[in-house]
């Protein structure tokens, strides 16, 4: 209750923020350049070259903050699309912050978001049958140089188009997506193995690729009462972003000029229209980038909208640490 009091009192939008452990191939350059407020869980303090820079979030989470804990504070947002709300969780940082193991299945027995919030939906529209009939179907995305895939179809080449509806309502649909029913753990990690090899098929190496790609899980909540008539839909998507660091500024040419391009146009455009929203401009620019033109339903009206910004609290990376904690200003 508490909590959704606070999430109406600041609006739709919040920005965390999750630092992650050194890790141990990393023990040469161990101290963490992050320090945390130990009466105040929304403020880090980062060391930039000898000198101290604070930031205010909605929460951060510390390097010990485990994955459950992570979830538990992104819970309510989850649940709401039960209710018809659409969300979008995006996880925002430099490549090796942490975005996939917070977002994704990384180690078996210990998921990342979205396996666990296939889990939590599953128990929580089980608890509303019979009145209650709700079909959940999820839906993959790659979107990799202004171009979207569809990673749950038969070809994994399969590029995709957004149109607008030809009913006039001025929604947006994708042609062709793909989209499959799930039911239980076992039909998550079919799909989740199925996206992941469509993914992989289509390029040399999958770590390279997917720092530079956008990963888009979509997952659809649609619920029946047969008694009463009533409908509702709600939209899960949950977004493992393309690496925000800053690409060879001078060395880069060629197809590497280009995907650093398409990626700075993405998250600047990301940038733009959260921030536009926050503030209540006329204009969202949404059709700016392919990503937020997709997912422009799911952030405008009532929709909510979590950024999880990662950091590395090595003190190699503080540059873009500093860069990402600055995105998340802006869109606070
Ligand atoms: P990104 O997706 O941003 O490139 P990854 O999620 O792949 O980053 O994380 C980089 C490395 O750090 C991986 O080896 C991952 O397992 C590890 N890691 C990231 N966050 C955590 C965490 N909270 N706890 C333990 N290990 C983590
Ligand atoms: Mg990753």
């Amino acid at each position: 209750k508490c909590h959704n009091e606070l999430v109406r009192l600041k609006g739709n939008i919040r920005v965390f923020c999750r630092v992650r452990p050194i890790g141990l191939g990393e023990l040469d350059e161990a101290k963490s350049m992050v320090t945390f407020d130990p009466d105040d869980d929304a403020v880090l303090t980062l060391s930039n070259k000898g000198k101290a820079m604070t930031f205010e979030l909605d929460k951060v989470f510390p390097p010990e903050a485990t994955q459950e804990e992570v979830f538990q504070e992104v819970q309510s947002l989850i649940t709401s699309c039960i209710d018809g709300y659409n969300v979008c969780i995006f996880a925002y940082g430099q490549t090796g912050s942490g975005k996939t193991y917070t977002m994704e299945v990384v180690v078996q027995d210990n998921p990342g978001i979205n396996q666990r919030a296939l889990r939590l939906l599953f128990s929580e529209v089980s608890e509303k049958a019979p009145d209650w009939d709700f079909n959940i179907t999820v839906s993959m995305v790659e979107i990799y140089n202004e171009t979207l895939r569809n990673l749950l179809g038969d070809n994994p080449h399969e590029k995709l188009d957004i149109k607008m509806c030809p009913d006039g309502s001025g929604q947006l649909y994708v042609p062709g997506l793909t989209e499959v029913t799930v039911q239980s753990v076992e039909d998550i990690n079919k799909v989740f193995d199925l996206g992941h090899m469509n993914r992989a098929t289509a390029c040399t190496n999958l770590n390279e690729h997917s720092s530079r790609s956008h990963a888009l899980l979509i997952i659809t909540v649609a619920g029946f009462n047969a008694s009463t008539g009533h409908r509702t839909i709600g939209k899960l998507n949950l977004v493992d972003l393309a690496g925000s660091e800053r690409i060879g500024k001078s060395g880069a040419e060629g197809s590497r000029l280009r995907e650093a391009q398409c990626i700075n146009k993405s998250l600047s455009a990301l940038g733009d229209v959260i921030h536009a929203l926050r503030s209540k401009q006329g204009h969202i620019p949404f059709r700016n980038s392919r990503l937020t033109y997709l997912l422009q339903d799911s952030l405008s009206g009532d929709s909510k909208t979590l950024m999880m910004v990662q950091i590395s609290p090595l003190e190699s990376n503080v540059s873009e640490s500093v860069c990402s904690l600055k995105f998340a200003q802006r869109v606070r």
